[in-house]
């Protein structure tokens, strides 16, 4: 086949519709030739990825419930049984309580604290070592994380302190996995209607902010995200690890409110 990732082949987990930044980067991995498995949470999500597996012809790796450490086991036995090594791991899977992503962070529980950093930080970690074990000629793994995690945001709370946590630890896993050939990256997005999105105070607000006030004075596109996946997942980043790589239409770099732009 063609294509920068043609001969490439690895899972992509946390595709829940088609509106998932998980299925931008799939779609532009499958675009550039890549083989493409996909994980599903549940009964219920299966029958939204199932038909978008088939339009990638991808590989259904298995139902995947991160806070089982089980079900990620069985996935990653399953990839290895059907393509004996992988290349790429796409992690975009996050988490917390809808009640706490409002409000005050001081009144986040230690319930939902644990469950957060479990789900959107530990996961990764979980994953990148069973990755690890069949990336057998070096790879590239990506996870996705939040400016939230640089500065505050309104309502973004703990999980903002998640992605704090979750961009440490892509340096940490550079590092340990480097000698192997394998690279961690993370994209840090832009605010994208999402579903995960949609649990998020004042969403609607933060979009209009970001898209007044970014360098292109518009908000970033799944698709966009997916190729720039794409290329940290691809051999044209080779020389790229341990990088927190900013897909925002540029909004990391402003300092203030645009003068012109006008009151939301
Ligand atoms: P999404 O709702 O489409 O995807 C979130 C995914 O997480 C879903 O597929 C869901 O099944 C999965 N997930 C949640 N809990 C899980 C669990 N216990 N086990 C397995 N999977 C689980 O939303 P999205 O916005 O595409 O989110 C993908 C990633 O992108 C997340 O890490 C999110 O924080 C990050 N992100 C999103 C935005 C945004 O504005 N949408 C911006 C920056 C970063």
């Amino acid at each position: 086949g063609s294509g920068l990732m043609a001969g490439k082949r690895g899972v992509i987990m946390g595709v829940a519709n088609n509106r998932s930044i998980a299925w931008g980067i799939a779609k532009a991995c499958r675009d550039q030739g890549a083989e493409i498995a996909l994980t599903w949470q549940g009964d219920a999500l299966k029958k939204r990825v199932e038909p978008l597996a088939q339009e990638l012809d991808a590989f259904m790796a298995g139902d995947c419930d991160v806070t089982n450490l089980d079900s990620i086991d069985a996935v990653f036995a399953n990839l290895e049984a059907k393509w004996g090594k992988i290349d790429f791991v796409v992690h975009a899977i996050a988490f917390s309580d809808k009640d706490e992503l409002t409000g005050r962070y001081i009144e986040t529980t230690r319930d939902n604290f644990a469950k957060t950093m479990d789900i959107s930080v530990f996961s990764f970690t979980a994953v990148a070592a069973r990755a690890e074990k069949i990336m057998n000629d070096g790879g590239s793994l990506l996870t996705l994380t939040y400016y939230g995690a640089e500065k505050v945001m309104p309502h973004y709370n703990v999980m903002g302190v998640a992605k704090a946590a979750l961009e440490a630890s892509v340096r940490y896993l550079a590092v340990d996995m480097g000698a192997r050939g394998i690279r961690v990256n993370a994209i840090s997005a832009g605010p994208i209607k999402t579903l995960a999105a949609s649990g998020i105070g004042d969403f609607r607000y933060i979009l209009k902010w970001n898209e007044l006030n970014s360098p292109l004075k518009r908000n970033v596109t799944t698709d966009e995200v997916g190729s720039s996946g794409m290329y940290l997942l691809s051999d044209l980043s080779t020389g790229v690890s341990g990088e927190v790589h900013h897909v925002d239409c540029g909004y990391h770099t402003v300092g203030m409110k645009s003068v012109d732009a006008p009151d939301i």
